[in-house]
């Protein structure tokens, strides 16, 4: 581990405030206390200001679940609608249509139509849908 990784190490274990990696990445590379420290602190500041980190596991743990939770959460909250995972909804547009919520997706839902098969459609959360027996 050169010096720059080892300081990255302190600052990825203040974000996560474990002393063990902390003592390992600055005993092990010879950095200063005082270097390790002030990278501890900015990692712990990180944290705090709600910054998303950056390390390895954290990485990794945020693809696994973005791409569905993220993106619905976010309908949830912009249009403040009821939408979830196997949630049913109607469609009133030309005609009645039910169906039920595979995922979401760019703001989108992804709804596979009771009559329609294995395909899905996007729908815009609020335009014409219906967000049949839930509650908001
Ligand atoms: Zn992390």
């Amino acid at each position: 581990m050169n010096r720059k990784a080892a300081l990255g190490a302190c600052r990825v274990a203040g974000y996560h405030d474990d002393t063990r990696s902390f003592v390992r990445a600055y005993v092990e590379n010879r950095i200063s206390y005082t270097s390790a420290k002030t990278e501890w602190n900015r990692g712990a500041q990180m944290k705090k200001a709600g910054v998303v980190c950056d390390c390895f596991f954290c990485k990794r743990a945020a693809h696994q679940t973005k791409p569905t939770t993220m993106s619905m959460d976010y309908i949830r909250k912009t249009y403040d609608v009821p939408a979830k995972r196997g949630g049913r909804i109607k469609y009133t547009n030309g005609g009645t249509f039910y169906g039920t919520i595979a995922s979401a997706k760019g703001g989108y839902l992804r709804v596979r139509w009771d009559e329609g098969g294995q395909r899905l459609v996007s729908l815009h959360p609020t335009w014409c849908v219906e967000y049949v027996g839930a509650q908001v």
